[in-house]
């Protein structure tokens, strides 16, 4: 049963932004007990239901107040936002947090054989795509007269079927494009997945403070997973140079060693990862031992 108090979330229930959206929620620390075939999960250790529908509901499902958080690709929000605007309907929300999955563009592709110099080569044809809104808002920003001809699946044999002169579709490595003869031409919105919040001013006081305690959770996921925490090391004589090439190290924490006068322990927390050409400069300088070790969650 749904229950009004609950925190309601919803996430693609199977597809690119699934797994990562679990994970993330799990990181922060929301017990699940997901079960396959059901719509709804219910945390067991925080007042949250989980929400698991197709990723196209997501944005009208926050949109309408049904649910107060989603996780949704940029694209899909975009999309939605355009269409129910232009259908004369509300279209508010708040993005909480980009985060760090998700990643891909949406772009115009055509056929190898196409002879495409500019924008200009798409006058007067047709561009398959599942996102015409955000392909016609391109079309007008570039003063193109093309058309977009929606399709919900397989657009990217569209061409071959005789269906379009070119396509407009989600693109990750190109691999799809290529085995489908397409080559990308110009890349019209870049996306990542993002945590987006009702903004009918309806959300209760303690809802809010629930979401207020999640989304700092979520910062400190990401930050540690983008962190390192480095440990070595390092002649005392040296400790100059060897804090200079340390990302991030501008107060590192210096020990002393147990019996050793010209040596030092340095621990530093980095946002960034150690290169092997930096390990290898530190080796040189006489640094030993050098540790470079995940961080599972960061605060403060
Ligand atoms: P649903 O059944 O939920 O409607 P779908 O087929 O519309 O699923 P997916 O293919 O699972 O959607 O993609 C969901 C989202 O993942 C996309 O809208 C986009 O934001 C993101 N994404 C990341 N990389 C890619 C990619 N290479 N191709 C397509 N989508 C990608
Ligand atoms: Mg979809």
């Amino acid at each position: 049963m749904s229950d009004s108090r609950r925190l309601r979330i919803a996430i693609q229930k199977s597809g690119r932004l699934s797994d990562d959206s679990i994970a993330l929620l799990k990181a922060i620390g929301i017990k699940l007990n997901i079960r396959d075939r059901l719509l709804i999960a219910h945390s067991t250790n925080e007042n949250i239901d989980l929400l698991r529908v197709r990723d196209d509901d997501i944005p009208g499902l926050v949109m309408d107040g049904v649910v107060d958080l989603g996780f949704i690709g940029e694209n899909e929000l975009e999309e939605k936002m355009l269409e129910r605007q232009a259908a004369g309907k509300a279209a508010d929300f708040e993005v909480l947090r980009r985060l760090d999955y998700g990643g891909c563009r949406l772009s115009i592709a055509v056929p190898n054989e196409f002879n495409y110099e500019s924008v200009k080569s798409l006058e007067g044809k047709k561009v398959a795509t599942t996102y015409p809104y955000l392909l016609e808002r391109f079309f007008k920003e570039s003063g193109v007269n093309a058309k977009a001809v929606m399709l919900t699946g397989s657009v990217e044999v569209a061409p071959r079927a005789g269906v379009a002169d070119a396509i407009c579709d989600l693109v990750s490595t190109g691999a799809t494009l290529e085995a489908n003869g397409l080559q990308e031409e110009e890349v019209i919105f870049r996306s990542k997945a993002v945590l987006i919040q009702r903004a009918d001013g309806e959300i209760s006081d303690e809802k809010q403070a629930l979401i207020n305690r999640l989304v700092p959770r979520i910062d400190g996921v990401i930050q540690a997973k983008e962190s390192k925490y480095i440990m070595l090391h390092a002649p005392k004589a040296y400790l100059e140079q060897v804090k200079s090439l340390l990302p991030g190290a501008e107060n590192p924490t210096v020990l002393p060693l147990a019996g050793a006068e010209d040596t030092v322990a340095i621990h530093v927390v980095s946002p960034e990862n150690l290169f092997w050409e930096t390990m290898e400069k530190l080796k040189a300088l006489g640094c030993s031992s050098i540790l470079v070790m995940p961080i599972e969650k960061m605060m403060g």
